[in-house]
């Protein structure tokens, strides 16, 4: 059986279908039509200023390793800029800590500045010791992620903050993306498509921006990135993994784009379409200070101090 040949260069093998634009690509043209995907998001987003500091949330995961190796290369386009890694270490016994390894390694092998924060440092108390103590007490309703990405939001706003960054870079895919829109939608609380942008507004100066390269990238895709240059990254799922919703809705999208290939692209593009006049309904809410710890909040003590004190309480 003779090998399929590259739609793009006509000369190497084809080894990946993307059933979106009906390519067959070798391993060459896919890695680089990857890393011009993310090149163009930038762009076409207005992501980066010519003499941003940039900082990468690296949390070990595949899709934020192949971000900050794609990154180390765009970046060079921008001679004035810099580039540094975070990560946020919540205080997951066996699995953070293999996580902070992988990152840690990655950041070696490209010459970057690791930054680390842990919720450890910042709160008082690892994740671990927060859902024990939670659990204990069955005091919250709430699912650990929950708590973990009201501390993680914060810890990575502190940490790009602290490394003066302007703009935090985050390995969000069109899976993630598209997911976040349904849930949003699933939640009753369609009005957050708002802010959930490409690029986030300047929306308080404490508030460091956050992008998305690769927000028009599917996570196969970004997997795949990982597996062909060989990078290593973290596969194990998260003890605490339990967003149940989500992983109900991500097998439903999967489904669709298995049958509707490019359903994923359409429901991004469509919030883009109708995200302006999202915006102008949803009411503008006043960016203030925590009067707890002074980050920004829209009220008056921030959630993270909102989660932190209800474990204060006995
Ligand atoms: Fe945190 Fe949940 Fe992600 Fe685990 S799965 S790291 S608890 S958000
Ligand atoms: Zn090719
Ligand atoms: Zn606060």
């Amino acid at each position: 059986m003779s090998a399929v040949i590259c739609t793009i260069c006509k000369r190497g093998e084809a080894f990946f279908f993307r059933p979106y634009s009906g390519e067959k690509l070798c391993r060459r043209c896919f890695i680089k039509s990857v890393d011009e995907k993310a090149r163009a998001t930038i762009a076409k987003y207005r992501m980066l200023e010519f003499d941003d500091e940039i900082a990468v949330a690296v949390s070990g995961g595949k899709d934020s390793v192949s971000l900050l190796h794609i990154l180390a290369k765009i970046e060079r386009d921008y001679p004035k800029s810099s580039l540094v890694a975070v990560t946020v270490d919540e205080g997951i016994r066996g699995y953070r800590d293999e996580a902070l390894k992988i990152a840690a390694e990655n950041c070696k092998k490209l010459g970057i500045e690791h930054h680390i924060v842990s919720f450890k440092e910042l709160y008082g108390y690892t994740l671990d010791e927060i859902i024990k103590h939670l659990r204990k007490k069955g005091k919250s309703k709430l699912t650990p992620c929950a708590y973990c990405g009201v501390l993680r939001r914060k810890a990575l706003n502190v940490v790009a903050r602290d490394v003066k960054a302007d703009k935090l870079a985050t390995g969000h895919t069109l899976d993630d993306e598209t997911q976040t829109i349904l849930l949003n939608i699933l939640h009753g609380d369609p009005l957050r498509m708002a802010r959930q942008k490409p690029i986030t507004d300047k929306a308080h100066p404490n508030l460091v921006q956050r992008m998305k390269p690769f927000c028009e990238i599917p996570e196969k895709e970004t997997a795949l990135y990982a597996y062909v240059k060989k990078i290593t990254f973290q596969d194990i799922p998260c003890p605490y993994a339990s967003e149940a919703l989500r992983n109900d809705i991500r097998l439903f999208l999967n489904r669709m784009e298995e049958k509707h290939a490019g359903i994923k692209f359409t429901i991004f593009k469509s919030i883009q379409k109708i995200r302006p006049a999202i915006a102008k309904i949803e009411k503008k809410e006043e960016s203030n200070k925590c009067s707890k710890c002074g980050e920004p909040t829209t009220g008056r003590i921030c959630k993270a101090c909102q989660m932190l004190q209800q474990l204060e309480t006995p």
